[in-house]
């Protein structure tokens, strides 16, 4: 199923917030149907489950948002993918290399990256996220997928410039609208899923920059959920993002940002000055 979050009231952001399950198939760019409609929950299915309410909505009249608000904390994952790690001039870690973004930097499809004054050098990073769904720790690999509620795309925004001269990244990968979630969270595959090979583009402007299969992981959501549950209690809602491919690259203001993921869906935000 795929689970979005969604308002009502499209653009004027008055509608309070709820949960719904968005129908029918998505074509091959991962759009939906015209006709898909958005058949909403009874509360946050995170923490009551899958509870239909007899009332639907076109797709097409809700503004869809962030579809997890992460209530502690985004795990970020940096140089899981080989070629990414060469291009950024290092070697690759030994072991996961983690960072943490604030739930502060979290929007949703359709909203603005901010383009903050910092920086000189804006990079998307397309990624897949794992969206936790129970409070736990030391995970054992063989278990990740008791833990795992879902997945969804994100886009790991990162100021290249200040990640250099920072050394720590809490500003580079942390400010606000620094990450975009969403359409919605997938919460019908498997691990294995992403282990045998999804694959996850991004456009900006329409022209392809990332085009990477997900089996190029270095360490696959499994190790990741258990190195980092070794490290820190995970909680329901918290977001891990897994890395991403070669080919990042800048984004600059008016930009329109697409990540793709096969069987996920698409991601796009746009670039605005902040
Ligand atoms: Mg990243």
């Amino acid at each position: 199923m795929r689970i979005a979050r969604f308002s009502a009231n499209r653009g004027d952001g008055a509608g309070e917030p709820a949960y719904g399950i968005v129908t029918g198939d998505l074509d091959q760019y991962g759009q939906p149907a015209d006709d898909a409609v958005i058949v909403e929950l009874a509360g946050d299915p995170l923490y009551v489950g899958i509870k239909l309410l007899e009332r639907e909505h076109r797709l097409a009249d809700v503004k869809l948002l962030a579809p997890v608000l992460p209530r502690s904390k985004v795990v970020g994952v940096g140089k899981n993918y080989a070629r990414h790690a060469a291009e950024m001039g290092g070697d690759q870690p030994t072991e996961p290399l983690l960072f943490l973004k604030p739930n502060t930097s979290v929007i949703g499809p359709g909203d603005a990256i901010l383009y903050p004054r910092q920086s000189e050098h804006l990079s998307y990073e397309g990624e897949v996220a794992v969206v936790i769904g129970r409070i736990c720790r030391d995970v054992p690999p063989e278990l990740a997928t008791d833990v795992i509620f879902g997945y969804t795309i994100a886009n790991d925004v990162t100021a290249r410039d200040l990640q250099k001269s920072d050394n720590q990244w809490a500003r580079a990968k942390g400010m606000d609208t620094f990450c975009p979630l969403g359409p919605w969270i997938e919460n019908d595959l498997d691990p294995q899923a992403f282990a045998d090979g999804r694959r996850l583009q991004t456009f900006v402007n329409g022209d392809v920059v990332q085009d990477g299969t997900t089996a190029d992981m270095t360490w696959q959501i499994p190790d990741l959920i258990a190195y980092i549950s070794a490290a820190m209690t995970l909680l329901p809602g918290d977001v891990i993002l897994t890395g991403t491919p070669e080919g990042v690259g800048a984004m600059d203001v008016g930009d329109e940002v697409e990540v793709f993921v096969e069987g996920l869906g698409a991601l796009t935000n746009t670039v605005a000055r902040r």
